[in-house]
């Protein structure tokens, strides 16, 4: 993806964000777009309420900032969007929030639950895991996110512990968009809770889904 075109997708995936309440109440985020196998965009500071296009850094992935000047807050999250990108090399967008119902789960250490049939068909078979509390940016939770993330292939998504949400995917649109799944697989699990909690799905229920989508695309 060219540069100009990566910071309109982002620019436009934020505007998604906060149309549909997926930024929290602070408007804090960060989110980049691969621009090809050596480097990323990413927004410069920590706050996305309003961005333009020197809202943007260009970053390789070992870290290094090519062009724009990284916020001294944000320095902190390089790594951890640097990381992602070098283990999937499938993944062309990164968005960090603190989506509300996510959050929520990810302060309390809760997995979300595989419950909403949506989930299903956006290609999860397992819950979104929480990735274990350390400071940020630091080794142990850039490594844990990373750990996390090869230990769950088909989870497009990890949940940190005492903070909010990673999500990852093709594009800033798929990736905004499946933000907003899993937000609303989280409002919907919570309030589930209080009905005896999320029930999953039969152990057939993936491989029918997979089929179903296949007879309508083919
Ligand atoms: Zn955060």
């Amino acid at each position: 993806m060219e540069r100009h075109e990566a910071a309109t997708a982002l620019i436009e995936a934020v505007r998604f964000l906060k149309d549909n309440g997926l930024l929290g109440r602070r408007a804090h985020a960060n989110l980049s777009a691969r621009l090809n196998a050596e480097t990323m965009l990413l927004t410069r500071g920590g706050n996305v309420a309003s961005l333009g296009e020197d809202s943007f850094a260009v970053i390789r992935l070992d870290g290094t900032v090519v062009d724009g000047e990284v916020d001294p807050g944000n320095q902190e999250i390089i790594d951890m969007h640097a990381g992602v990108y070098r283990l999937r090399p499938d993944v062309g967008a990164i968005i960090h929030t603190h989506a509300p119902y996510l959050t929520a789960y990810a302060i309390a250490h809760a997995p979300l639950p595989l419950a909403y049939e949506p989930l299903l068909r956006a290609g999860l078979t397992e819950p979104v895991p929480v990735v274990p509390w350390a400071p940020r940016g630091s080794e142990a939770s850039v490594g844990g996110i990373l750990q996390t993330a090869q230990a769950h292939p088909t989870v497009p998504a990890v949940l940190l512990a005492n903070h909010g949400v990673l999500v990852y995917h093709v594009s800033p649109a798929s990736t905004a968009s499946l933000l907003g799944t899993l937000e609303e697989a989280a409002e919907l699990s919570a309030r589930a809770a209080t009905l005896g909690g999320a029930a999953g799905f039969p152990p057939e229920a993936f491989a029918q889904v997979k089929e179903r989508m296949a007879a309508y695309r083919s």
